[in-house]
């Protein structure tokens, strides 16, 4: 009975997650050790669009949950490219701290709708999932917010960069076509899991209909410019 016992506990310690960032921790519900969680480089829950170089147009405010520093780098790429798709869940709960916070501070009504930076098709064929998409399915969740699939991606990591800005831009708006109908007054948040220059969400942004429609942006992770001051913050 007591080798029963023994054999059980070692099974089910092998059940036991580790965590991904570390590989020495146990994983908690959050779904790092405690240790990482605590260790995660946070972003305050402020706008972002006022400390970017160049804010996308149309988009109301931006937030991020983390920097994207060593560790979030590392625990966004098993995300991404090691088919951690579990690991949507944690992310998504710290976009929903992040967006409860300011929503709250700045009294702000919740979006009606969250929709994810869409892939190509041959893109999600590759990787087998649109990582925004899980993050949106997880925000959803949670916050109890619709997901809005009406906006397809055609291009996909267009290599544009001999091209001038103003050009750049426009190839990038016509990577994204609307499929669906928004009703007016509509409120949306749309969710990536990386921010660099928010020209992605910039493009998306220009062909929903201007009037009546509120664009946001949460994010779990931001790029910050190499001459960032953040004492700012
Ligand atoms: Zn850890």
């Amino acid at each position: 009975m007591v080798t029963m016992f023994s054999s059980l506990g070692k099974n089910i310690s092998t059940l036991t997650r580790m965590c991904p960032l570390c590989h020495y921790g146990q994983a908690s519900a959050l779904g790092l050790c405690r240790v990482c969680f605590n260790d995660l480089p946070r972003c305050p829950p402020v706008d972002l669009t006022v400390h970017m170089a160049q804010a996308p147009k149309g988009v109301r405010l931006i937030l991020a949950s983390l920097w994207y520093m060593a560790e979030v780098r590392y625990w966004l790429a098993a995300f991404k490219f090691r088919g951690r798709s579990g690991e949507a869940n944690a992310m998504a709960t710290l976009i929903c701290a992040q967006a409860v916070q300011h929503y709250r501070q700045q009294q702000l009504k919740l979006p009606n709708y969250l929709l994810p930076v869409p892939m190509t098709k041959k893109a999600w064929a590759a990787r087998g999932y649109n990582q925004a998409q899980l993050l949106a399915e997880a925000v959803s969740e949670l916050l109890g917010i619709p997901v809005w699939y009406g906006v397809v991606r055609t291009k996909q990591n267009i290599k544009a960069h001999k091209l001038g800005a103003k050009a750049r831009r426009q190839v990038l708006n016509e990577s994204f076509r609307q499929v669906g109908k928004l009703p007016r007054g509509t409120r949306i948040a749309l969710i990536d899991d990386v921010l660099t220059t928010g020209a992605t969400l910039g493009a998306i942004a220009s062909i929903l209909p201007r009037a009546g429609i509120i664009v946001d942006a949460w994010t779990l992770a931001y790029t910050p410019p190499p001459m960032l001051n953040k004492e700012r913050y």
